[in-house]
């Protein structure tokens, strides 16, 4: 079996004619090939969908978000393939996949509603006779370049906003999650999207790179590692092109003594080893006040020994693999590290085997104990199942800890002291804070994203994701009949 890109509504084999293969992560069995696709296809899905939008860009907003709402449909129609797709080629568990695939959903239905919104703003004017009214526009053509840990989840929360608003989409998915990048693009099209507003190219980083460099491409929308990101921003800056940015992560849980330790355990667990520690919001480092601190080690340590890892279509299985060989090796690189900065592998550390899983990329839950807060495995995201456990003072210095890190994407505090709470809310520096939950569990009606290294200031989700796919345009009508001069005619002012 081999996929084909989606190039002006129609699948074509790719004419680089070059295929890339994708193993389930859990077994090592090939699963589908799919194309690598060269500059000449990437062109092709870029000249397909400025074609597409003049014609999009002026469908009226309501009836672009009624195709949108019936993808939404045809998804919840198809939940349970859809996740075991995903389970198949990234590996997360099952009850996780099916809550990627919700999330991919509620994006679709919460950004259709948006299509009787996209709200401008009415304003008086400084002058008689004239009104003054601003509205949004879209970019033009949009690429989408996604990593493959959310593969049906953050497709939406680009794809949806980008189409809601009119802009035209190429759409670059990881080459880790191609079954997941299909399934969306061929449930647009049954959803009745026009050809050419949105066309898929798959690849490695090469084509997502001459993606980004198309210059018929007026916006980059990119999530992934910072490295990456960093390289996009630069070339964007260069060439004028908007750009929006979701980068790393190396979020913390600060656990103060008060705290119902029970509940902060759950969190702990569920934020440190869920999807294998491989999102952008798990939990890598626990923050820790001195006198909870050894139990509440101690706890999670058993708690995450546990653990039991499996192939993700497995009932049973809490711990998925990692998504790939590389990965895993990166994971155990880290493992050296921690030991050579001084800090105890408390327990896990090392690849897992036995039982079924000496196929896949397993790696045992890991907690790192006595890491200090400059070491780099409390400093650089791992993204495994690897938390730090830090001890701390108190209140202000755990939150000095926490914001101790070039990343800024969530915080999750515990405690019942609400003076604590609420000075601690006031001065983390991420874009998301939890108090009392783990650092998982974002909806899609609030601003999703980070401060600092984690992004560019822009948002993903919530209405906040409508600034990164359009811009203003404000408009005066001045029905006076006469030369009328802002900042210049005062008549009828006190002057
Ligand atoms: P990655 O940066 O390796 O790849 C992401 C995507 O970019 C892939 O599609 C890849 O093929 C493409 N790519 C790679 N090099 C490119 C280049 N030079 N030009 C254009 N495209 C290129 O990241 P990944 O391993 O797929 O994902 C993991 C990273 O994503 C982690 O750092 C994680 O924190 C981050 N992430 C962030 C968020 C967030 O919202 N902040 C969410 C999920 C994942």
């Amino acid at each position: 079996m081999a996929e084909k890109n989606f190039i002006h509504g129609r699948w074509a084999d790719p004419r680089s004619e070059r295929y890339l293969e994708r193993e389930n992560p859990a077994t090592g069995e090939t699963i589908t090939r799919f194309p690598d696709s060269g500059p000449q296809d990437v062109a092709d899905a870029v000249h397909a969908a400025a074609a597409a939008f003049e014609a999009w860009r002026f469908t009226p907003a309501p009836r672009r978000a009624e195709i949108l709402f019936r993808a939404a449909e045809l998804m919840q129609a198809r939940k349970e393939k859809l996740a075991r797709d995903v389970t198949l080629e990234m590996g997360k568990v099952l009850p996780e996949a099916r809550g990627d695939v919700q999330e991919a959903i509620d994006m679709t239905y919460f950004l259709a509603g948006e299509g009787r919104r996209q709200a401008g703003q009415a304003i008086p004017s400084e002058l008689p006779d004239k009104i003054c009214f601003s509205v949004r526009q879209p970019h033009g053509v949009v690429a989408a370049v996604t990593p493959w840990n959310f593969p049906m989840a953050i497709p939406c929360w680009k794809l949806m906003p980008a189409l809601v608003l009119g802009n035209t989409v190429v759409f670059k998915p990881s080459p880790y999650s191609p079954l997941s990048a299909a399934n969306l693009v061929g449930i647009l099209e049954e959803a009745g999207l026009p050809a050419g507003v949105v066309n898929l190219v798959f690849g490695g980083d090469q084509t997502g790179a001459a993606l980004v460099e198309e210059r018929r491409v007026a916006m980059v929308s990119f999530t992934g590692s910072l490295e990456v990101g960093r390289e996009i921003a630069a070339y964007c800056a260069r060439y004028s092109k908007r750009v929006h940015l979701e980068l790393g992560g190396k979020n913390a849980i600060i656990v103060l003594d008060d705290a119902d330790m029970d509940l902060a355990l759950d969190a702990a667990v569920w934020s440190a080893f869920g999807t294998s520690g491989q999102r952008c919001t798990a939990a890598s480092r626990m923050i820790l006040e001195e006198r909870i601190a050894p139990a509440f080690t101690d706890q999670l340590i058993t708690r995450a020994r546990a653990l039991r890892l499996g192939n993700g279509m497995d009932a049973d299985a809490e711990v998925g693999p990692l998504v790939s060989q590389a990965q895993l090796d990166k994971v155990e690189r880290y493992m050296e590290i921690a030991r050579d900065e001084g800090a105890t592998i408390a327990c896990g550390g090392a690849r897992a085997a036995g039982d079924g899983l000496d196929g896949g990329y397993f790696f045992q839950p890991t907690v790192l104990a006595d890491v200090e807060p400059g070491m780099r495995v409390a400093q650089e995201e791992i993204f495994g199942p690897v938390t730090s456990v830090i001890t701390c003072s108190g209140v202000e210095r755990a939150l000095e800890i926490n914001n101790g890190v070039q990343f800024g994407l969530v915080s999750a505090i515990f405690t019942r002291d609400m003076s604590k709470a609420l000075r601690a809310i006031e001065r983390l520096d991420t874009g998301i804070v939890y108090l009392n939950a783990g650092t998982i569990g974002a909806e899609v009606q609030l601003p999703f994203g980070g401060t600092r290294a984690t992004g560019n200031g822009h948002r993903e989700a919530g209405q906040a994701a409508l600034d990164s796919y359009s811009e203003w345009k404000s408009v005066y009508i001045d029905y006076s009949g006469r030369l009328q001069k802002a900042q210049i005619d005062r008549s009828g002012g006190a002057n």
